[in-house]
């Protein structure tokens, strides 16, 4: 079996009911993502907008293609005029959200969301704070929308080897999402816990997470 099959496979095996893979692509050529796609893989996960133009087209029509990475509001209009991204991991901004709505409507179609979370102690300086989105919400921000669904929240760990620091921050996140929903028990659609990377998914689903996004256990190192 192909090495990335086989990967596939073995990940496959340990992921409890209900908890989705993307496949995190970004930096392998798209012969990789098809051999992926051979095996059965459907969501995979891009960070770079030039890199999602160039595979796009050269892919099956029925990959479901998430944005993970930072997305700078230059380039909002291109992601989002390609109307084939399934999900937006990434919103760390309530201006980025703003103008992911607006390109949406523009473009006539719906995005679906996930607001990133930032409580790992260094791994990333993006995303928002769990005060400023608990304010967010606190606003009803998100009843303005007009093209836009936020479907749940994704966070990273902190890049370390203490599993209880880990294991904290993704039920920081978890418990976010259930105070979110305190917050507003109206609601809907709320569902998505994106946690977990190749080195912490198994702590990640423990935790709550219902997506985990998966890139070196299954492509292998990135250059
Ligand atoms: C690159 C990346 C991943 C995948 O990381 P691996 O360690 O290769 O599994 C997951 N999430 C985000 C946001 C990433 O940028």
């Amino acid at each position: 079996m192909p090495a990335i099959a086989e990967a596939l496979r073995d990940i496959r095996s340990t992921l409890p009911q209900g908890v989705e893979l993307v496949a995190v692509s970004k930096f392998h050529p798209a012969e990789a993502i098809a051999e992926a796609y051979q095996a059965g893989q459907r969501a995979f996960g891009e960070s770079r907008i030039q890199e999602l133009l160039v595979k796009i087209p050269a892919l099956p029509e029925d990959i479901r293609w998430h944005f993970i990475g930072h997305l700078q509001t230059n380039k909002v209009r291109q992601l989002v005029a390609t109307r084939r991204i399934a999900l937006i991991e990434s919103i760390d901004s309530e201006r980025l959200l703003r103008l992911v709505d607006a390109e949406s409507e523009r473009a006539g179609i719906v995005s679906k969301v996930l607001m990133q979370v930032h409580v790992a102690r260094e791994e990333t300086k993006f995303g928002f704070l769990p005060e400023e989105l608990l304010d967010f919400f606190r606003n009803r921000g998100f009843e303005t929308l007009k093209a836009t669904h936020i479907c749940g929240l994704m966070g990273m760990a902190s890049n370390t080897d203490d599993t209880a620091r880990i294991e904290a921050d993704f039920k920081a996140i978890a418990d976010l999402r259930k105070e979110i929903l305190d917050i507003c028990p109206d609601l809907r659609g709320f569902d998505t816990l994106s946690m977990g990377m190749s080195h912490d998914y198994p702590i990640a689903i423990k935790a709550g997470a219902n997506l985990v996004r998966v890139g070196t256990a299954i492509f292998g190192d990135r250059f």
